[in-house]
């Protein structure tokens, strides 16, 4: 007979391909789906297959205990290099399962640098409001005597204290804002997660001394758990590797194949026709102006101003592309916005999280294009229904 398969949460059909329309819209995570399809043009040019024997020691070819192959390294500054996004040549490279590992890593790496060691109070570790949950449960669920999470960075605009963390979020999760350190004189972590040509311009290479990437964000591979981050400083680059050292003796060198190809054929058909930030870009424009028009039709809710700007990799001036909508629910009686999209069938991610209180909503637009449409076609009745009513 036919064999019965088995789909995921809301999908059906015997290729589970068909999205149940009574499901709700789930646009709460940052699942970058929106690059599956790019990927399925590619199905022979990027899949691997290594045999048994391959890459079995502990051990890279890379330099010793750097825990990454020498390939990779090259290829992931020529991948900078090709986008220009970021200055390569004076930084060292090193890998986390994922960017979420490397949060951890490069808050305990900067808490024992130098200037901080001697210094008797923890490092004050900080970030801007509307700010990715991830750092402040992270640095909470790992604190030590060397640092704690101290929340909003602009309380600390004017301190004296001279071991203070801040996480620069550019653009920014959730709002897409590029943002700059707030806090004078402190060890930043420029979280560039989303600094490639979908999401946003490229202005100018980022240059931090500390600098957070992702796959996920990229080519979109979340669940290889693949990231990296480029570090000026020798000393600040070894206490990150002692960290994973302890942590997980590096990272996997079957994901680090997996990634070496993605990066290999990203840079080979960048500035052609089957260019990755060409579709990523596209297909995330469309999405944004097509809400906007929706949102601006509306006087219940609003959205986060964007606006269009010369991009340095597209070589014009490019339209938003966000990855994500920060959606504002204007009305007073619209205290909790989340749940005013989840009585209409979305689901999103409250604005509560973010510390930036819950007339705030954030709406992924980096899933499938299916869930985009369904989000669309449940936000274009609620806007309706809303003016109506008013
Ligand atoms: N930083 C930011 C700003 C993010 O949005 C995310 C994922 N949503 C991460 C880091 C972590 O991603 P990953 O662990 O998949 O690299």
């Amino acid at each position: 007979g036919v064999p019965v398969c088995e789909c995921n949460g809301c999908y059906s059909g015997s290729d589970c391909s068909q999205l149940l329309l009574d499901c709700p819209a789930d646009l709460d995570s940052g699942d970058p789906l929106f690059l599956e399809v790019y990927w399925q043009e590619h199905a022979a040019s990027s899949a691997v297959v290594f045999s048994g024997w391959h890459r079995m020691s502990y051990i890279t070819n890379g330099q010793s205990n750097s825990f990454i192959s020498d390939e990779l390294d090259k290829n992931i500054r020529l991948l900078h290099q090709v986008v220009g996004n970021a200055i390569v040549d004076d930084k060292l490279i090193i890998l986390g399962a994922g960017s979420s590992q490397l949060i951890n890593a490069l808050v305990y790496a900067l808490s024992s640098s130098s200037s901080n060691a001697n210094s008797s109070s923890p490092a004050l570790v900080v970030a801007s409001i509307p700010y990715y949950p991830f750092y402040k449960a992270q640095t909470t669920l790992f604190q030590t005597r060397h640092y704690a999470w101290e929340g909003d960075a602009s309380n600390l605009v004017n301190s004296s204290a001279d071991n203070i963390i801040e996480f620069v979020t550019s653009p920014n999760n959730p709002d897409g804002q590029m943002k700059h350190s707030v806090v004078r004189g402190a060890a930043v972590i420029y979280d560039h997660a989303y600094y490639w040509p979908h999401f946003a311009a490229i202005q100018a290479p980022a240059d931090g001394d500390v600098m957070l990437f992702t796959n996920s964000k990229v080519s979109g591979h979340a669940g290889s758990r693949f990231g990296w981050a480029l570090i000026k400083d020798e000393q600040v680059y070894l206490r990150a590797i002692e960290y994973m050292q302890l942590n997980t003796m590096g990272t996997s060198h079957d994901t680090q194949l997996r990634i070496l190809k993605l990066i290999k054929v990203m840079i080979a058909e960048q500035g052609g026709e089957k260019d990755i930030f060409e579709f990523g870009y596209n297909t995330l424009k469309a999405r944004w102006s097509r809400l906007s028009n929706l949102i601006s039709s509306s006087n219940r809710f609003s959205l986060q101003q964007l606006s269009p700007q010369y991009c340095n990799y597209f070589k014009k001036i490019r339209d938003p592309s966000p990855a994500y909508a920060w959606l504002k629910c204007e009305r007073e009686e619209d205290e909790d916005c989340n749940k005013v999209l989840e009585n209409a069938g979305i689901i999103s991610r409250g604005g509560a999280l973010f510390e930036a209180g819950s007339h705030y909503t954030r709406i992924s637009l980096i899933k499938n294009q299916d869930y985009f449409e369904l989000f669309m076609k449940r936000m274009e009745a609620l806007v309706s229904n809303s003016s109506s009513s008013a």
